[in-house]
């Protein structure tokens, strides 16, 4: 793997051809690397080594200096965090240990980790969800995600050796994003084909597995909309069930199976000339609602108040906007 990454390792901007590279490019590089691709964050990471060459000078620019070279980036919490942990470093100095790196602002497990493995080689064990795919399929582990999470970050703890951790890190990484890539690994380019449990499979691509989304079922329902002098007509749902004592716009029973025209206006509280006017689409825990409305003109059925959507759960706020 040590060879492979001396012969294949990617050219970063923040990577030095000889040597560790200062904890403050590892810091700057790894922060801007957190949700963004190495191909957008190269050109900030130059930009802001040009102009803030050192840790104590970011941390001695004005906070909006910083935070307006960080436009175009995204996360701006990340810009806040990093000014300030450049504050904490140039008054106490830059931490050493992966621990030490915890303590600041805006670094992660995952970060700490990393910088302490690149800049200071410590043996840490540096696991994303790239490194989570290489061991999934290196060990083809059945388990799958996000339970195997545990699983995964113990068999890449175990393959962390004092033998050059930092470059160790740095390999996995690389060979996460350029060769054992998501949907198409290049297996004939990788150091571990011959002991890759998945490769062996034939169908290495199908690592990491990953549990079936439970598909949420769908029903139906139809609420019935009667506004007069823009208050709406309100029931009481019944105090078991779902929603159960809000206030609410009368309503059909919520079914598996879609409603008809005519078998909701037998449901409806009331008689009236009953118009559909459109439909909304609700996300409840455990599953999704399609709710037609109806609205008429008519005298308001016995049980219920006149009110406003002010105080209805959002389900029939949408269905009285609509
Ligand atoms: S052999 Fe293929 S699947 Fe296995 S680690 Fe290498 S690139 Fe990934």
């Amino acid at each position: 793997m040590l060879k492979w990454y001396d012969r294949a390792g990617r050219d970063l901007p923040w990577r030095l051809r000889e040597g560790r590279p200062e904890s403050y490019r590892v810091w700057l590089s790894e922060i801007m690397l957190q949700q963004t691709t190495v191909a957008a964050v190269a050109p900030y990471f130059t930009r802001f080594l040009e102009r803030w060459p050192t840790v104590e000078a970011l941390a001695a620019a004005p906070r909006d200096e910083v935070l307006g070279a960080w436009a175009g980036l995204g996360y701006y919490s990340r810009a806040r965090n990093l000014h300030a942990a450049a504050q904490q470093m140039a008054a106490a100095g830059a931490p050493e240990s992966e621990a030490g790196w915890r303590e600041l602002p805006g670094v992660g497990p995952y970060t700490a980790a990393a910088i302490a493995a690149i800049a200071f080689d410590e043996a840490t064990n540096v696991v994303d969800g790239n490194v989570e795919r290489v061991m999934s399929r290196l060990y083809a582990v059945a388990t799958p995600l996000p339970e195997a999470k545990a699983e995964l970050r113990a068999l890449a703890g175990a393959l962390v050796t004092a033998d050059r951790p930092g470059d160790w890190a740095q390999a996995l990484m690389d060979l996460g994003a350029t060769v054992c890539a998501p949907r198409s690994p290049k297996c004939e380019a990788c150091p571990w084909i011959k002991d890759c449990a998945a490769y062996a499979t034939g169908a290495p691509e199908t690592y990491p597995r990953k549990r079936a989304k439970a598909e949420r079922p769908r029903r139906y329902g139809a609420a019935f909309r009667i506004e007069r002098d823009g208050a709406l007509w309100l029931a009481r749902r019944p105090d078991k069930g779902l929603l159960g004592g809000m206030a609410a716009l009368p309503s059909t029973e919520w079914r598996a199976k879609k409603w008809s025209r005519a078998e909701v206006l037998r449901h409806a509280p009331v008689a009236g000339d009953w118009k559909k006017v459109g439909a909304i689409e609700h996300v409840f825990t455990h599953f999704a609602l399609t709710l037609d409305v109806y609205s008429a003109v008519t005298a308001p059925p016995n049980d219920g108040w006149w009110g406003d959507a002010s105080a209805l759960p959002t389900v029939f706020k949408k269905a009285a906007k609509r």
